[in-house]
This record gives structure tokens, sequence and C-alpha cells, in this order.
């Protein structure tokens, strides 16, 4: 009878293993199996039909409602004879699980129950329809209770606590239990102990020993488990040894004999069987395994936690439930009667409140319900059989406790498993397996050092047998150097000895013959003779120096030797330069022979020139004075700067011009000698230069010659230089539209698409540029491709020809320009957008607008200055970036004038003027 608060409490117990059947695979299959799913061909089958499997719930508990069963007892030999004449108070229907109560010969109440058991039902039945189930639950682990409830003389007694000694068949649900529990438990792992006690009149008295009549029930406040450790727990092996403890009980039973029974007991029968059974356990997962030397399986064998599980079955046989007055009990007080029936009521009161999921529930108003807290609304699997007799005389109690019945049948218990870990078995193992893992180590670490001392003997041993040895060897070395030493001396000393002996001898008899002096000074010639030797030594060693002396010399001279080859190379270099040098003043000598050559070649023309003229002078019979004119004329052209330069120069072509005559200068220009071309090509080019010879140049035909010469010629330099001259002649208005009419601008646009030559690009340019600036030349010179021609030169990325270019649209532009404003003023009509922008002059313009070099960059500023006067091309020039450079053009240019002009465009155009203002810019 717990409440859910204890449920909670009881699985945070530290211990305990509650574990979720829908976690643990393997129990869960055998549990539930068992539990809710009758098997097929098992025991089950016939019983667990009747009641309905319990439900899963989160918390890991299984819920399973306590299941009620009624049993009708017959009617015995008093009824028979009472009631003989009445019909029994109620009508079974076993079939539909149904119970009608009487209420009069025509009505009656209908209730339903998990079974209904006649009166003839068997007793084997009942132990399988009410206890079996419970029985089975307690060998897999879980509480159960068997509880019998009815009134006295209704077979409470006889359906739980009859021996069937006499008869088998009458076994009752305690003696059966008992049997089925032995039958599947292992003697070896599994152990089955119980007590028997009575509960009467608020006292626990131990059955098995009856003397122990105020047990105290105890509650461990962890785990909210109930017990009575004041009671024995007989631990029983056989089911004959439990037979013999239930008889004892029996026998101690405190009966109280009533009216209606004399069996009758008043008193509550309380048997408590506690099954401990070993599971197989699973391996203790928190300890670290160690996967070496092959030991893995054996510890891991050692490690396997020992899991029990420790159930408990509890089979209650109430006293009656009839009210105390009614039964008359004889000789007790009022007060002894209500206490025999407090327990009771108290049961009541919790199932009523359990039943009806009542916050509170009394349980600890009785020490029955004490008891039982675990049987109603706990962890137990509980079936209580509601036991009723026949008769219509006591309708009322049978009512009342087919109510109980009814009620109980409500309560809801949350079965759970009752396994935990059994740390002290595995405990006493681990530290077995410690004591023997710690003596092995300790051998083996005594065995090591044993080991490591023999070898460090050993070893020291070998040590000092070698160095004996080395110190033997030693000084047998010695000794043998010392002998050779020894002896080397003493040899010396007789050489010295025999020499000195032959020295002496020597000169003593030299002296003895000389002088013939005594035997003392025989001596004293011996010790000069010893300096003497020592002279000879000195000697010797000077020698030897002079010789050293001469070595290193020649290490020295060998040294040099070795330098000399870096002095032959540093030669060589210099040997080098000179011939590069020679290579240079030879290059120089040729270039000055090729002068030279140029000279004489120069010399030839004109003497071809001289003859030439004089051919003609004698034809004409005129004088010869014209050759001075064209040999000075030639010299200049041949070489126009190695004399005079400048104006000086130019007087001087023009003076000579005077003289030669154009004529003749221009009908070079045909000549057959390509060097005479060039030279005459060169000739016109200068007189062109000058705007006084313009005009007679053209009327001459020179300018219908030079176009010739662009068209015909192949020679690079001719066509350069006529392009020159055309640029020059092009300076002229009146010579500008006779170059246009003569298809001067095709030609142009022809050699500046095949030349590639910067300068003769940068002449074409320059005399496109100058036609350029022609007013009334724009269409015409634009149609014939010169705009495009211009374009087409800016590949040539040379700042020279660029420049020219910009020229080109600038003077192109300000033409423009100023038609447009003619037109404005004339015909009060705007003319078309600029033929420039058609022809997509307009990128590169804006490209180059701020080219670094200012030539260029001036150009380019004043034709967007001029583009941008005329209002058709201000879509085109916002479009193509150019409003930004006249923005930067009026910011920043540096000559004023083009600063002014620009922003006074951009304040002028209403198209620029709304562009700004959306771009927010101000100017
Ligand atoms: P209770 O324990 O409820 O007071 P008992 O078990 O002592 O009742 O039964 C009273 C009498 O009725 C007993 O003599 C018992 O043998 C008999 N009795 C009870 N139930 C049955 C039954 N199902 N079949 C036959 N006799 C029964
Ligand atoms: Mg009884």
């Amino acid at each position: 009878m717990a409440s859910s608060a204890l449920r909670n409490g009881t699985s945070k117990a530290p211990l305990k293993v509650e574990r979720p059947l829908s976690v643990n695979s393997a129990i869960k299959t055998s549990n539930r199996q068992k539990a809710s799913q009758p098997s097929p061909s098992g025991t089950r089958r016939t019983i667990s039909g009747s009641l309905a499997g319990p439900g899963n719930k989160d918390d890991g508990a299984v819920s399973a409602r306590v299941r009620v069963a009624v049993r009708l007892r017959p009617r015995n030999a008093e009824e028979l004879v009472a009631d003989a004449d009445f019909a029994d108070c109620v009508e079974l229907q076993p079939e539909l699980k149904r119970l009608k109560l009487r209420k009069n010969n025509w009505d009656s109440d209908t209730y339903q129950f998990d079974e209904v058991l006649t009166e003839c039902a068997s007793q084997k039945r009942v132990y399988e329809v009410v206890a079996k189930p419970v029985v089975e639950s307690v060998l897999e682990g879980y509480n159960g209770t068997v509880m019998a409830y009815g009134q006295t003389g209704t077979g409470k007694t006889f359906t739980l606590g009859r021996l069937g000694e006499e008869d088998t068949a009458a076994r009752g649900i305690m003696v059966r239990s008992m049997e089925d529990i032995f039958a599947d438990i292992s003697p070896d792992t599994d152990s089955v102990s119980v007590s028997y006690m009575q509960l009467y009149m608020e006292t626990i008295q131990d059955l098995l020993d009856p003397g122990n009549d105020n047990i105290a029930i105890v509650e461990d406040p962890k785990t909210g488990d109930v017990s009575v450790p004041g009671a024995i727990v007989a631990e029983i092996r056989d089911q004959q040894s439990f037979v013999e403890l239930l008889r004892l009980g029996e026998a101690h039973r405190f009966a109280a004999n009533t009216k209606l029974n004399t069996e009758s007991s008043r008193s509550h029968a309380i048997l408590m069987v506690h099954v401990r059974r070993t599971v197989k356990g699973r391996p203790y997962r928190d300890l670290p395994l160690p996967t070496e030397n092959g030991n893995a399986s054996l510890l891991h064998k050692s490690f396997q936690a020992p899991l029990v599980r420790k159930s408990k079955l509890v089979v209650v046989d109430l006293a009656g439930s009839e009210r105390i007055d009614k039964s008359g009990s004889e000789g007790h007080t009022l007060e002894e009667a209500k206490s025999i029936n407090l327990s009771l009521s108290a049961l009541g009161k919790c199932i009523n409140a359990l039943a009806e999921n009542s916050p509170h529930v009394p349980t600890r108003d009785s020490k029955l319900t004490r008891l039982l807290r675990d049987s109603f609304g706990g962890t137990a699997r509980t079936s209580l059989i509601v036991t009723i007799g026949p008769s219509p005389r006591h309708r009322g109690e049978t009512a009342s406790t087919i109510m109980f019945g009814q009620r109980a049948m409500k309560v809801e218990n949350m079965v759970k498993l009752k396994e935990e870990f059994d740390y002290k078995s595995l405990c006493r193992k681990l530290e077995r397996e410690l004591d023997k893992v710690l003596a092995e180590n300790e051998r083996q670490k005594k065995f090591f050092e044993d080991e490591i001392e023999k070898i460090s003997i050993e070893a020291q041993e070998r040590i000092s047998m070698a160095e004996r040895k080395y110190a033997d060897s030693l000084e047998c070395e010695r000794l043998k150097y010392q002998k050779e030493y020894m002896e080397a001396i003493r040899k010396l000393e007789e050489q010295w000895k025999i020499n000195q002996q032959k020295l002496s001898n020597g000169r003593l008899e030299k002296e003895a013959k000389d002088k013939g002096i005594d035997e003392t000074r025989v001596q004293e010639a011996a010790g000069l003779s010893a300096s003497d030797d020592v002279v000879e030594l000195k000697k010797l060693l000077q020698k030897e120096i002079q010789l050293r002396q001469a070595a290193d010399q020649e290490i020295n001279d060998l040294k040099s030797q070795l330098v000399q080859p870096k002095k032959l190379e540093t030669a060589d270099n210099v040997e080098f330069l000179k011939l590069g040098k020679m290579l240079e003043d030879e290059a120089r000598q040729k270039q000055k022979l090729e002068e030279e050559i140029q000279v004489l070649k120069n010399q030839l023309l004109q003497m071809s020139f001289e003859a030439d003229e004089t051919r003609r002078s004698l034809d004409r019979g005129g004088s010869g004075k014209i050759f001075t004119g064209i040999d000075a004329l030639m010299a200049a052209v041949k070489h126009p700067y190695t004399k005079d330069s400048g104006n000086g120069q130019k007087a001087s072509i023009a003076k000579l011009f005077e003289q030669v005559g154009l004529q003749k200068i221009l009908s070079l220009l045909e000549s057959e000698d390509p060097d005479v071309r060039i030279h005459a090509v060169k000739v016109v080019a200068n007189l062109a230069a000058e705007e006084a010879n313009q005009e007679r140049i053209v009327d001459a035909g020179g300018l219908t010659s030079l176009l010739m010469l662009l068209r015909s010629s192949e020679d690079e330099t001719i066509r350069r230089v006529a392009a020159g001259a055309v640029a020059n002649l092009a300076m002229n208005e009146t010579n500008q539209e006779l170059i246009m009419d003569q298809g001067g601008i095709s030609l142009l646009s022809a050699t500046a698409a095949e030349a590639e030559d910067p300068q003769t690009l940068r002449m074409v340019a320059g005399a496109i540029a100058n036609l350029c600036g022609n007013d009334k030349l724009q269409t015409k010179l634009r149609g014939e491709g010169g705009i495009k021609a211009l374009l087409g030169m800016v590949r040539c990325a040379h700042p020279d020809v660029l420049a020219q270019v910009a020229r080109g649209i600038a003077n192109f532009a300000k033409c423009e320009s100023r038609a447009s404003t003619q037109d404005m003023c004339a015909t009060g009509t705007k003319s078309g957008r600029s033929l420039l922008i058609d022809d997509g002059a307009l990128p590169w313009i804006v490209q180059n607008a701020n080219n670094e070099a200012s030539p260029i960059r001036r150009h380019i500023e004043l034709a967007l200055c001029h583009l941008a006067q005329h209002e058709v091309n201000a879509k085109d020039m916002i479009a193509g970036g150019a409003l930004w450079e006249l923005v930067r053009i009026s910011r920043e240019c540096s000559r004023e004038d083009i600063r002014t002009l620009a922003r006074r465009t951009l304040t002028s155009s209403p198209t620029f003027q709304t562009e700004l203002r959306r771009l927010r810019i101000e100017c």
C-alpha cells in the first residue's frame, strides 16, 4: 500500500536494480512472456487467460492490477437444513466471470470479477487461477501477495491453508505454492526461507516461536521495504519441512471459537516466503579489464557481477470480515472487539483510497496495512480471493465482501523486479582474486629480484675478471718495454764506451807520439775530446737548421707557384677586354667605311645627275652653273645635320632650291635608283616643311608625286618621308582639299593599316590629324575611313603616334562642335550625334583622358570638352563614362582654360546636370 512517492523512493534506492523491462532484452523477454503473454504450451495457459496482462510504464515498473477472484463455499450441513427452503443468495455465471447477488426474488445485482469460482471448483483450479501467476512472478524476482478475504466460515483457511495430508487434492494455496517454488529453484544457487506469524489485536506473534509475541515492523527508510526482523526466518530445503513448519504454526495459531464456526480465527495469519535466486550476471563494465597475456577471459569471468533476485511471497489468511457484534464473539470486551477488527477496517480504508486514487492512503493506521503496503499500491503482484457463503441469512456480509472485492479490483500495483548486484559477494570474489594476484605478483617480484642479483653478481665477476686480465697484460707489456729499454740503454752505453775509447786511444796515441805527455794529461785530453764532440754536434745542428730553411724556402716557392695560375687568369681577362675594345674599334671602323660608301654612292648619284644635266644643258646649249646648286642641295639633303642646323640649314636648302629648280627635284622622285628616290623625297619633305614652298610644291605636281609614292612605293623610308611631306602640306587649308580630292585619305589609311614603324605611323597620323581640322572635309574624311584609320593606329602604343591620334580627334571634335553651333544659329536645327562617337572613338577617348603623357592628355581633354558642347552626345558620353572624366577635368586639369571649358560644358548641359544631380555630385 505504498503511495506513489514511496514508489519513487524505491526506484532511487542506490543498491536496488529496478531495471526497466524494456532495457534488458534478455530479462525482458522472459519476464514479459511469463508475466503478460500466456505461453501456449506452459502451465500458465490455463490460468493466464483469466487475467488481463500488465501494461508497461515508463519508470520500468509494469502496471499490474490487483486480481480478484470470488469463491463460493458449498452449503454446509447446517445450511442444508436451515436454508433448505431458500435459494442461495448468489448466482454464479463462471463463464461470464459474473456474480449475481439477489436482492429479492425478482431482482439482483451483477458483479464482474477476474474469476468466479463455484462451489464445485477444485483446490487445484483455485490455486492455478488465484495463486500460480503470483508464485511464478515471485520465482522471476517480483514480490507477490495472495490474500483471502471473507466472512468467517466461508473457506479462507480452507482455500489457503489446507495441508491436504489425507487427501492431496485438498491441498491449499500455501502448500501448492511451495511445491511450485521447490520445483523451480536450484538448491545450489537459490534459497527459500519462511516466516509465519499472526496479527491479533495489533500484535504480531511469531507462529514459529509463540513466545515471541511482540514483533516490530521495520521499514527501510531508503527503499520503503517492510520487514519483520524479529520473526524467525527458517530456511527450508524441501516440501516436507515446509509442511511441518505450517503444521507447527497452525498448532500455535490463536483461534477463537465463534458461534458461526468453531475453527474460525479472529487473527490474521501471515506466511512470508523469501526466495533468493542467483542470476547469471553481466560483466561488471565499470572495472577496467586487462586484455594482455591472454588472461582477459579469465578476468572477465571473475568480474561477472553476481546478480541476485530477492523476492517475497506473502500469503495472508485474514480474520473474518463479519462485524463483531453480529458474530457475537464471546469473552471479549468491546475494546478488544474493536482492536480485532482495526486492521481489517484499516485495510478496507486503504483499498478504498487506492481504488479512488485518493492522494492519501492511510497505510500507517494499522499493522496489517503497514505489513501489506507493498501488496496494495506497491510493487507486488497481488491476487485476492474473496470467499462467500451461499446462505441468504448472511446476505449482508456476503454483499459487503463482494463490494470489498470489487474495490480491490481497482487497485493498481506497479510490479518491479527485485534484483540487485551482490556487491558483497563480488567484493569477496574480487578480494580473493586480488589476493591471488598480489601473491603472484610478490612471487614474481622476488623471482625478478633474485634474477637481477644473480645477473649483477655475474656481471661484477666478469668485470673484475676482465680488469684483472687487463692489468696482467698491462704489466706484461710494461715489463717487456722496460726490458727492451734497459737493453737499448745498455747497448748505447757500450757503444758510447767503445767510441770514447776509440777516440781517446787515437788522440792519446797521437799526443803521446807528438808530445809524450804523461798519463794524467791523457785523461785531460779525454775531457777535451768531449767538448770537441759538442762542437761537432753544434755543427750538425747548424746543418740541420740550414736544411730546414732550405725546405721552408722550397715550400714558399711551391706556394708562390700555386698563386701563379691566378695571376694568369687575371691576365686573360685583361686580354679579353683588349679584344672587346678592338672589336669596338673594328665596328666603328666599319661604320666609318659604310658612311664613306654612302658618301661615294651619293657622289655617284651627283655625278649621274650632273651628267644628266650636262647632257640636257648641252641639248639646250645652257651654262653649267646649276650644277653647283644641285651639288650643294644634294649635300644638304644627304648630310642634313652635319654642317648647319636649324634655320641656317633650311635657308640654305631654300636657296639651293631656288637655284636647282623644283621640277628637277620632283623628277628625281621617280628615279630608278632607290637611293636617289629616298634623297629626293627627303628634300621635298624638307621643302614642304616651309610654308612658303608648299604652294609651289603643290603647283609643280609635288603633292601628286608624293601621293604616288605613298601608293606605289615598297620602301618604308620613302613612305614615311612621303607621309611626312604630305603631313606638312596638309597644314594648308587649300592643300587639304587637294589631298582629299586626290584620294589622299584612302592612301593614308592604307599606309596606316600596313605600316608598323612608329615613325611612319606618326607621320600618317599627323597628316590625318591636320586634315581633321578642316570644317569642310569632316564628312568626306569620315566617309573615306579617316577616323577609323586614326583609331586603328592606336595599336602602336608609341606616345608620339598616340599624341597625333589624340590631336586628330581633338581637331575633328572641335570642327564638329563649331559646325553644330553654326547649325543651331543658322537653321535652329540640331545636327546628329558626333561621327567620332559613331565610329567608336569614345572608349579610347575615355580610356586615355588621363594619359600620363601630357600631349595626349591635353588633346583628349579638349576633345571631350568639344564633344560635350553638343547636347546630342551627352547620353553616350554618360554611358561611356566620359562624364566622370569631364568632372575630373573640371576639377583637376592644370590648364585653367580647359578647366573652365569643362565646367561650363557640364553646367550648360541639362542631361549632364540631371545625371550629376542623380549621382549627387556637386559641380
Ligand atoms: P474460514 O477460514 O473462512 O473461517 P474455513 O476455511 O475454516 O473458514 O471453513 C469453514 C468450514 O467450511 C470448514 O469446515 C471447511 O472445511 C468448510 N469449507 C470451506 N470451504 C469449503 C469448500 N469449498 N468445500 C468444502 N468445504 C468447505
Ligand atoms: Mg479461517
